[in-house]
């Protein structure tokens, strides 16, 4: 696979990847991919439907019962690691992709997407050695064990906003517990993932393991994947709609399925807080990766004392950060993701003003830069807890801010929401951290820091922001079926 990326400018055109091969649609069908800061055509992506999802299927079944079941688990282990290896050997180039797929600095491509990419390989080879079961004597009667196998050929459907990363979430696992994979990439950021076909191959990975097949959801190749009758699971990330679209297509054949889907975290803060800290945290939870992250602090709320001073602070920082060119050291905020999302953003803004609100800072595509798609970041006060915009998912560079009295009252806004997926608790008041962790109805709260990882623990959400949990042993859990074997004694 040659990309050109040496300079600005690119043209990377992708095709699927099936059965260790590349090549192009049957039809010939291609689309357009634009790179968001020039709103340039940057090449050409094969669009996949039906028969490309049953290809890719097929060669992902053939593999699962041929050479990658025979392959023992340290070769596995051995094979994984490489993936990780060659990722971080090509680490510049896909850093470079990735910024222009999808408008983000490259200064956090490189530091965050394409690393930690690499990390999930490492990751969950190293984990597989401690992977076991379970084993139960009943009395004198019987001994039962459970033995661990592959669910079977997997799906994995993924979002734009942070491709590879996502992708490799979910595929290193998938490979770790012995399945072979089809994956859908996100129709607007389809260049990594092309480009891991190629890399899985180099390290050993046998042909077919690892499928990759372009297009777009509904009708096309997401539909024919979340549907197909000889794919035994799905994972997916993405937005919660699209999610209950996948279960309803998934329910024809009863697939496993691991979701993954939108939120509208909150952010409170407590006036004993360390605001330096606070403040430069909520900087990045409000406004990384142009807000495109799941995980965003979206919904602040500050102690009435404190909010006058928090918000002096948070301004003044928000407006030190420099939206501008990916590819520039100095930016902090790159592109939104395509025209279309930025307007949707911008919609949001306008409703905001609407529903009484004052935009403090932002609210505008910033001066000079109005060819891409670029937003500055967006401060919104006087919004009540039930406006549109304090309620739904944006997944922009937008946050509001409403201040609280009591705790009570700052749990119960919290918690008033469909979506469940992270929340972040600013408190020097140790049973307060506690006390109030514990109430948030959401799968992850941090207290005191954001996005503060630990590959092992449960990732995901409750409520509607999410079905099961990724990471460490979870992973593992959807990515096998037990078999329990009982033995008479
Ligand atoms: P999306 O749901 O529009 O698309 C995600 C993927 O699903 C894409 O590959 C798309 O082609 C595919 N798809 C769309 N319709 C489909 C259908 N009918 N059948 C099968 N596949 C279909 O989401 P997006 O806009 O790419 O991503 C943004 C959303 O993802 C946000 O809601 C965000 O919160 C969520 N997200 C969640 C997490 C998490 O870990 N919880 C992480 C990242 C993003």
């Amino acid at each position: 696979m040659s990309v050109q990326t040496s300079s600005a400018k690119l043209v990377f055109d992708c095709q699927h990847f099936i059965n260790g091969r590349y090549f192009s649609s049957e039809d010939g069908r291609t689309f357009d991919n634009i790179n968001p800061a020039t709103r340039e055509v940057i090449g050409k992506v094969s669009e996949g439907g039906k028969k490309e999802i049953d290809l890719a299927v097929a060669a992902a079944r053939r593999a699962l019962n041929g050479r990658w079941k025979n392959v023992a688990a340290d070769e596995r282990i051995q094979i994984i690691r490489k993936v990780g290896d060659l990722i971080l050997e090509r680490k510049d180039e896909l850093a470079r992709l990735e910024t222009f797929d999808t408008g983000k600095p490259l200064s956090l491509s490189s530091t965050l997407d394409i690393p930690r990419s690499a990390f999930n390989f490492h990751f969950f080879a190293d984990f597989l050695r401690g992977v076991g079961t379970e084993a139960y004597q009943t009395d004198d009667t019987a001994i039962n064990y459970a033995i661990r196998r592959p669910v079977g050929v997997v799906g994995l459907i993924n979002p734009w906003n942070l491709p590879l990363l996502l992708l490799t979430w979910k595929l290193a696992p998938c490979l770790a517990a012995g399945n072979t994979a089809v994956i859908k990439p996100a129709e607007l950021t389809p260049m990594t993932a092309t480009l891991l076909g190629e890399i899985c191959q180099d390290a050993g990975v046998p042909d077919g393991v690892v499928n990759i097949v372009h297009g777009f959801g509904p009708d096309s190749a997401g539909a024919a994947l979340s549907e197909h009758p000889d794919v035994d699971a799905i994972s997916f990330t993405g937005e919660t709609t699209t999610g209950k679209i996948i279960m309803e297509a998934a329910s024809k054949t009863l697939k496993k399925l691991s979701f993954e889907l939108g939120g509208k975290n909150p952010n409170i803060i407590f006036a004993d807080a360390d605001m330096d800290e606070t403040v430069s945290t909520t900087l990045k939870s409000s406004f990384i990766n142009q807000g495109e992250v799941c995980m965003c602090g979206s919904r602040i709320y500050v102690e009435r004392e404190a909010y006058d001073e928090f918000l002096d602070k948070f301004i003044e920082k928000t407006k030190g950060l420099k939206v501008g060119d990916p590819f520039d050291p100095n930016t902090n905020i790159g592109a939104m993701i395509s025209a279309e999302h930025t307007e949707r953003v911008m919609d949001y803004i306008a409703l905001a003003k609407k529903e009484g609100g004052d935009i403090l800072t932002g609210g505008k595509r910033p001066e000079g830069r109005e060819s891409g798609c670029y937003l500055e970041p967006t401060i919104i006060t006087g919004l009540s807890r039930h406006s549109r915009v304090v309620r739904e998912e944006i997944f922009g560079p937008v946050v509001t801010v409403i201040p609280f009295d009591e705790e009570e009252e700052v749990i119960a806004q919290a918690n008033d929401t469909h979506y469940g997926l992270s929340a972040t608790v600013w408190t020097n008041d140790l049973r307060r951290a506690h006390r109030v962790a514990g109430q948030i109805e959401s799968g992850m709260v941090w207290v005191n820091a954001w996005f503060l990882r630990d590959l092992r623990t449960p990732f995901g959400g409750m409520k509607q922001s999410g079905l099961g949990r990724e990471g460490g042993i979870h992973s593992f859990e959807f990515f096998s079926e037990l078999s329990n074997i009982c033995i008479k004694l």
